[in-house]
Formats: C-alpha cells, sequence, structure tokens
C-alpha cells in the first residue's frame, strides 16, 4: 500500500504504526472498487452540475467545450446543447477575442497549471457581465498529454459595481460628477509627468471662485444653491475643450486643468469664455440668478513645476482676484507670490500681536447735528507695530478674520472701550456720554457675545445703553435665523445696534427691517458726493429717508466740509462723525473734546 509506505517513511516507529493501522481502517473502510468510482463519479457530476452560482465547464485542448454544468447555464445564459462542441470565446467580448485572450488564457493554464480570468464577459443575448474565473489544467494521461481543461467561474457584477462605486465617491464629487480635489490633484500630477515626456511643456490651471456664494445659499436655500453648483459645473465643461478636464475643490470652488497650452493666450481664451458664459443669468426653479466667479490662472510648465506648485500659483492668483474685487480674473506673476510670502508674515505677526496685546484704541467724536454737541465717540482699533509703528485696521482686519483672530482682537476693543468710556463718564460726570465698538461678522455670530458684552459691561459698572456695536451688511451672508436670534438678545439687554457702512454691501431691505437696529451709518463715499453736485445730495437724501422710513436714526460718516455738514444738517440726518469734527484720536486727546459743542477743531 503506496500510502502506509509514505507514511512510514514520514514518521517514526510508533507513528508509522498508527498511521499505517489507521490508513488500512481507512482503506478497508473506502475500499475503492470500480462500483464505488463511478459512484462517487456519478455523485460528483451531480455535486457539480447542481452547482448554480458557479459556471463549471472543461473544453479540450482547441478551447471547444466538452461539459457544461447548469451554474454556466444560468451564468452565461446558454444551455448545455447550445455550447458543448462550440468554442469558449463565445463568452467573451469582441475586443477580448481580437486581442487573444481566450488562446492567451488556454496557454497559460497549459504552461503553469492555473490562469486567472477576472473581466467583462458576454452573456447570451450580449449583456455585459463581469466575471471572476480560474482555467485548471486538467491531469496529463498516461502518455503525459495534458487532457484539457476546467473552468470554474462566477457572476461578480455586483461586487465590481458596488467596488467602481467606493472608487469613484472617492474621486468624484457626488454632486457635480466631477473628479474632486484629490483626484484632480492625481489627474495634474499624472498630466504633468506625461507631458514632461513627451516633451509637451505647457499647460495651464485655473481655479474659478464663485463670489458671494454664501449669501446664495443663506438667501437661496442648500438646495437652490446646489442647483446653481451643478449648472456652473456643467457650463464649465462647455467652455472648455474636450482634453481638458474640469474638477470641483471645494463647495464653491472649481479648478481646471487645460492642457497642451501652446500660447498663453489659449488659456485666455477660454477664461473669456468662461465670463461670457457667466454673464448670462442662470435660471433655477423659476428664479433668476447671476452670479460671478473670481479666477485665479497659472501657466505651468511641465519642465519646472509640480501639481502643487501649479496649484499654488493658481491659488495666490484667485486670492489676488478676489482682493480685486472679485468677479475678474488674475494671471499668476513672480510679484503675486511675494505678496502671499507678505501675507503669510502678517499672520504670523498678528498671531504675536494677539498674544502680546499690540493694540489700542482711537476714539472718534459723534456729534448730535441736532443739538450741536458731542455725544460719544467710536472705538477704531490700530496696532502698534513693533518694526512698522501705527497699523491701521484696514490692513490686518481682513486677514485677522480670515484667520480667525479677530473673534480675540474684538474683544479686546470691546473690553477695553468699555473701561475708557466709564473712566470718562466718572471723570467728566457725564453718563450719558457713549461708545460704539465695530464687530466683525465672525465675532458677531460667535456663540460667547452675549456673555463677553455683558461680562464687560458689568466688570465696568457701565449702562447697558452706554454701549453700541457697529455691525456691517456682512452679517446678513450669516444665517438669518442665528443673527435675529443675537440682535433680539442685545436689544433685551438694552444695547443698541448700528448698520454700519450702508449702502455698501448686499442687504436686502426685507432683511434689514426684521432686525431691531436703531442706527443707519450713512457710508462715507455718499457723504463724500456731496458737494456741488445736485446727484450727490439727491443720494444722500435718499438714504437719510430711508433711514427714517425705516424707522431708523441717520448717522453720517466722514464729513469733511461745512457743505457738508450744512447739507445733511438740512437734509434732517441726526448725527455725523468725520474730519470736520475730529480725526480718531488717542484717547487722552478725546478727553479733553468731551463736553464739546459744534463745530470741534479738526485735529490733525
Ligand atoms: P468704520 O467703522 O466705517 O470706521 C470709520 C473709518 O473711517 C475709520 O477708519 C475712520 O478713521 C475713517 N474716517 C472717519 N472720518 C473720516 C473722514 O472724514 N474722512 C475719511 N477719509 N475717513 C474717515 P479706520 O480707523 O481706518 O477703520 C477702518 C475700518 O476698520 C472701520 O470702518 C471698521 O470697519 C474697521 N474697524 C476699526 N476698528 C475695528 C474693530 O475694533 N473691530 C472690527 N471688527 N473692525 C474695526
Ligand atoms: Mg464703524
Ligand atoms: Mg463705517
Amino acid at each position: 500500500m503506496e500510502h502506509g509506505l509514505t507514511g512510514r517513511a514520514r514518521t517514526g516507529l510508533i507513528g508509522a504504526a498508527t498511521s499505517l493501522l489507521k490508513r488500512v481502517r481507512d482503506a478497508t473502510y473506502y475500499r475503492i472498487t470500480p462500483e464505488r468510482l463511478r459512484e462517487s463519479e456519478e455523485r460528483l457530476r451531480l455535486l457539480i452540475e447542481g452547482v448554480t452560482d458557479y459556471a463549471i465547464f472543461s473544453i479540450n485542448l482547441d478551447g471547444t467545450i466538452l461539459f457544461w454544468n447548469s451554474g454556466a447555464e444560468h451564468v452565461f445564459g446558454y444551455s448545455e446543447a447550445e455550447v458543448v462542441g462550440k468554442h469558449f470565446s463565445l463568452m467573451y467580448t469582441a475586443d477580448a477575442i481580437a486581442a487573444g485572450v481566450p488562446d492567451t488564457e488556454i496557454a497559460r493554464a497549459a504552461e503553469d497549471g492555473v490562469a486567472l480570468d477576472e473581466a467583462w464577459h458576454v452573456r447570451r443575448g450580449g449583456d455585459l457581465f463581469y466575471a471572476s474565473g480560474e482555467m485548471t489544467r486538467l491531469k496529463a494521461d498516461a502518455d503525459g498529454n495534458p487532457r484539457g481543461f476546467v473552468k470554474i467561474a462566477h457572476d461578480v457584477t455586483t461586487r465590481i459595481e458596488a467596488f467602481e462605486t467606493v472608487k469613484r465617491q472617492a474621486l468624484y464629487d457626488d454632486l457635480t460628477q466631477l473628479p474632486n480635489r484629490a483626484s484632480f490633484f492625481e489627474l495634474l500630477e499624472r498630466y504633468i509627468v506625461r507631458a514632461k515626456q513627451e516633451g509637451d511643456d505647457r499647460f495651464a490651471v485655473i481655479l474659478v471662485d464663485l463670489d458671494h456664494f454664501e449669501s446664495i445659499n443663506v438667501s437661496l436655500g442648500h438646495v437652490m444653491a446646489d442647483g446653481l453648483l451643478v449648472q456652473v459645473a456643467r457650463l464649465l465643461e462647455r467652455c472648455v475643450r474636450t482634453n481638458d478636464i474640469v474638477a470641483r475643490l471645494d463647495t464653491d470652488r472649481f479648478a481646471i486643468l487645460l492642457r497642451e497650452v501652446v500660447e498663453p493666450e489659449d488659456a485666455m481664451r477660454i477664461v473669456e469664455r468662461i465670463e461670457e458664459t457667466l454673464e448670462h443669468s442662470i435660471y433655477l426653479d423659476g428664479f433668476e440668478i447671476h452670479t460671478t466667479a473670481s479666477m485665479g490662472i497659472a501657466i505651468g510648465s511641465s519642465a519646472r513645476d509640480s501639481a502643487e506648485d501649479a496649484l499654488r500659483d493658481a491659488d495666490i492668483a484667485m486670492y489676488e482676484a478676489k482682493a480685486r474685487g472679485r468677479a475678474c480674473h488674475v494671471v499668476f506673476d513672480r510679484e503675486m507670490q511675494d505678496r502671499a510670502a507678505l501675507r503669510l508674515n502678517l499672520q504670523m505677526d498678528l498671531r504675536r500681536a494677539v498674544a502680546r496685546l499690540e493694540f489700542f484704541n482711537e476714539y472718534q467724536p459723534i456729534v448730535s447735528l441736532e443739538r450741536s454737541m458731542l455725544v460719544g465717540f467710536e472705538a477704531l482699533v490700530r496696532w502698534n507695530h513693533p518694526e512698522r509703528g501705527v497699523v491701521l485696521p484696514g490692513e490686518f482686519i481682513p486677514e485677522a478674520e480670515s484667520i480667525g483672530l479677530i473673534v480675540q482682537i474684538d474683544r479686546w476693543v470691546l473690553h477695553e472701550a468699555c473701561r475708557q468710556l466709564r473712566a470718562w463718564q466718572v471723570q467728566c460726570g457725564d453718563d450719558a456720554l457713549t461708545v460704539s465698538v465695530n464687530l466683525s461678522i465672525k465675532q458677531f455670530a460667535h456663540k460667547n457675545l452675549l456673555d463677553d458684552i455683558r461680562e464687560a459691561l458689568e466688570q465696568n459698572h457701565l449702562a447697558a445703553q452706554s454701549l453700541k456695536l457697529e455691525i456691517t451688511e456682512t452679517v446678513f451672508m450669516e444665517d438669518f435665523e442665528t443673527i435675529s436670534g443675537t440682535a433680539a438678545l442685545l436689544r433685551e439687554l438694552g444695547v443698541e445696534l448700528y448698520i454700519d457702512d450702508f449702502g455698501t454691501g448686499y442687504s436686502s431691505l426685507s432683511r434689514l427691517t426684521r432686525l431691531p437696529l436703531k442706527v443707519l451709518k450713512v457710508d462715507r463715499i455718499f457723504v463724500n458726493q456731496i458737494s456741488g453736485d445736485p446727484r450727490g445730495v439727491e443720494i444722500a437724501r435718499t438714504i437719510v429717508t430711508l433711514a427714517h422710513n425705516l424707522g431708523l436714526v441717520a448717522l453720517a460718516e466722514g464729513i469733511e466740509t461745512e457743505v457738508q455738514l450744512t447739507t445733511l444738517v438740512a437734509l434732517g440726518c441726526e448725527f455725523g462723525q468725520g474730519y470736520w469734527f475730529s480725526r480718531p484720536v488717542g484717547a487722552d486727546v478725546a478727553e479733553t473734546l468731551i463736553g464739546h459743542r459744534l463745530p470741534l477743531l479738526v485735529v490733525q
């Protein structure tokens, strides 16, 4: 007995004896007689035929089908009678046949014993499905020639499709079906490597950022905003050439890879096409939406630039376009990179400034035009930069907003202004004196705002009526529910709200009326236009009248001339502020102004 011999060769004496005994017993039990062999073959055949999920079939050396189980019938759709005697390539796609896949499979199975096959196949009737299979070489006959092959295969289309979906979700944006940031980066990287090999040099990356998307989101709702994004995605696709790639990087930011840009003008033509397309309104559910975009363009060189370089340059250019007032495009240049480096420095300096409290307040008088006297001050923050000296808010507030430091700065300004005001009130015995503090939209939407304000008032024993808060129309870009909730609580507390720089933002009048505002500050540009030109006067009149019609008090900013002052008094504007009365001044100078009547001296 062959079994016993190998067993003995492998184990020790006792082991061999035990193993021999066991095998003799087994062999007796399963003695292989011709009947038993037939029986087991029959069992196996029935088993194979009964398998319905797995196609099991055999072929001869030329690929002619010899055996076909019911699983094969189920998986491939052909009955046994239809396929036995035919070549097994009938289940392959035309492309696979042209590429010689069936022959290669046989050759590999003959050589290696097994050949794997995972590919799209054709079912009877022409439907495609994804099969995973394995072709195995049958044992050679007595002369050593292989007898044929058996193949087991099954349909894994569902699994493959699920996998494709997951892969798609990882690479594509669900909403617009465009490649997402990760896949854009990969595509760009791959393109650059290939372009370098093929000697193509120039390409371009365009970043397209929709302007004021947040306010569209807030005013029209998420569903409409999503609809807009989908439409913009389709518009962008229409503006580029077939070889170019459009992707969605962020909420409202798209990226375009323009391949083979021979001249920078090629890229500019496409940018212009995008601008022209966006000039037309987009219609969504009967609404007409007008949207603009800020675009940054980087012309890259596959020899020099990496994907990271190109995206960074386009990003810098895009920020430059935003800074130039949006709705425009900017092509990256090296100077811009220097400016970006400056911005980074500014951000670092600001972090230090907040930690070391390098700020101080100046105060600009607010004058009652009706009573011809100073009634309070607006606190205006300044940064005492250790190297640059005094830096004005216009230079650092936007940056502080973008990195979130504004909340700490505004909180400091608020506390300091309250402390200073109380000191003046006590010194001058005038509790009616007020202070206005500017709040950034971020601070206004901050959950701690109310606590901060209560604390600042309590710590300084200040009445709520002494503090005024100035917000700009940008607050309307925040969630209106949050804003109006905060505003209502402030009113309850007794702190008045002013709307600053009125006329320069995007507020909707209906929303304006729904906020408990007290004062409308007429922006300096309108006051500036009051000169000899009657149109300027008319515009100022319209804004002052609007304020009154909304039940608000008007305060004109930036009064610089006597003409402006007398005109505003004649228009019934209640309060004024500007260089005509006084520039913003330090706390010590401000103190000397308290009690003054109009006209104040212009303090340089
Ligand atoms: P704003 O609140 O509209 O402040 C008025 C600005 O106009 C001040 O500029 C003031 O110096 C300037 N101004 C006042 N009268 C005249 C005038 O007659 N002619 C001209 N040409 N300008 C005049 P400033 O101090 O540079 O502040 C600029 C802006 O920075 C402020 O505009 C305000 O929006 C913001 N800001 C100032 N302080 C703070 C603060 O503590 N927090 C926040 N979030 N923003 C602040
Ligand atoms: Mg202000
Ligand atoms: Mg203002």
